[in-house]
């Protein structure tokens, strides 16, 4: 018996998390890589299949007005603690983002379940389009139930074949007018758990399997749209050229040197060009940039410094310029207690007490605006994510649910 009067078990087993990882990629691939697109056919695959691996477990399986799928484990009158992750993926994706923290949860639940009645509920949760990768909007079913999506902002997004949000979320149960419903979800919440894989390369290069995670970083996206004057390639002098793509070019150089320069990132991964034809100078250009840090001041200033540098281009193209917000977020600190008890149990396993702050954001980012949010980050082969390509070493993702089985435990204090 323990200190909490329950009785110890033999812990999680990692090599039957890797197994149902296999199986879901098995089901839910295909040779360009996972295809769980959010409100599509492949992605109710891979939630049917959640909800098999749940099977004869005693757990309550249930859907909110999100669409997140929940699957609760009484216990007593102590709150509730929620851990989880997504099971959608990005077009070609790869088989570990999301789906591991899922199935790292459904494991828990499952050695919980084992223990007798414990303290308080284990609810395990998987979110709804956490990678807006159909409609162009993250994080859908976690900042409904956070209370931060903007459902008007939301209503009208279409995807490529040009249905919209609304309609094709409603063929899966969930209608905009009720989402608010979804925030009594988190009601006597204690905290939210995350486990991940960092899709970055800082762990690979440290030589660390596993880390505790510090927060998300602040992001700033935004439409830049310069506009000039369309003009015959052939006929028109170069000194009488007002060039929107040689702004918007100059303009992407300096948001490169300004995250350079202060230790952040930012991209940009998008232009288009009117009328776009090689024998007419642009009259205009729209480029998308994402800019990322997780210091809000040093985020402020290579904004500004991306916008200075974009009027200057601007003036110098003779061209104008605008700036639209298309998203923006600021650094959401994880909360520092539940952070050090992820510090703790990866110490304990590592020998070494890293906390990386994590540059993509995650369902934890709403979440931690709502509730104690902590994040365990295993590491990524060559830093690759949102790829086939996608991988981390087995003895990593199975170091991974020890430590995350750990810190579930000493939350509810069942250590
Ligand atoms: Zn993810």
């Amino acid at each position: 018996m323990t200190n909490s009067g329950l009785p110890r078990d033999a812990g999680p087993d990692g090599a039957r998390v890797v197994a149902m990882l296999r199986t879901l990629a098995e089901l839910t691939s295909d040779e360009a890589g996972a295809q769980r697109v959010a409100w599509t056919g492949v992605w109710q695959r891979a939630r049917a299949f959640l909800r098999e691996q749940l099977q004869g477990l005693p757990v309550t399986v249930r859907t909110d007005a999100a669409g997140n799928q929940w699957a609760r484990l009484p216990g007593g009158d102590g709150g509730v603690v929620i851990i989880g992750s997504h099971l959608d993926s990005v077009p070609d994706g790869g088989w570990l983002d999301g789906a591991y923290g899922v199935m790292c949860a459904v494991e828990v639940l499952r050695c919980l379940a084992a223990r007798g009645r414990l303290p308080c509920a284990v609810a395990l949760v998987e979110w709804a389009d956490e990678e807006g990768a159909r409609f162009g909007h993250s994080l859908f079913g976690s900042s409904a139930v956070a209370g931060t999506l903007n459902v008007a902002e939301v209503r009208e997004l279409a995807d490529a074949g040009g249905l919209r949000l609304g309609d094709v979320v409603a063929e899966h149960g969930v209608h905009l007018d009720r989402l608010d419903e979804g925030r009594h979800e988190i009601h006597g919440a204690r905290a939210y758990l995350e486990a991940h894989i960092e899709q970055g390369p800082v762990l690979e290069r440290e030589g660390l399997p596993i880390s505790a995670v510090s927060g998300t970083v602040g992001v700033e996206r935004h439409r830049v749209i310069f506009r000039g004057q369309t003009a015959h390639s052939g006929a028109t002098p170069m000194d009488m050229r007002r060039d929107t793509f040689l702004a918007a070019a100059a303009t992407a150089l300096a948001v490169r040197d300004s995250a350079v320069r202060h230790q952040g990132v930012g991209t940009v991964g998008a232009a288009r060009l009117r009328p776009g034809i090689v024998t007419a100078v642009a009259g205009e250009t729209a480029i998308l940039v994402d800019q990322r840090h997780p210091d809000a001041g040093a985020l402020e200033a290579m904004l500004k410094e991306a916008q200075r540098a974009s009027e200057e281009a601007a003036s110098a193209e003779g061209c104008a310029v605008s700036w639209e917000p298309v998203f923006r977020t600021r650094p959401q600190p994880f909360a520092g207690e539940l952070m050090g008890v992820v510090r703790d149990v990866c110490a304990e396993l590592t020998g070494q007490e890293r906390v990386l702050p994590s540059w993509a954001l995650h369902d934890a980012t709403p979440m931690a605006g709502a509730v104690p949010t902590a994040m365990l980050f295993t590491s990524s082969t060559r830093g690759i994510s949102h790829a086939r390509e996608e991988d981390t070493p087995e003895e990593h993702l199975r170091l991974g649910v020890e430590a995350f089985y750990r810190t579930v435990c000493r939350v509810i204090a069942v250590d």
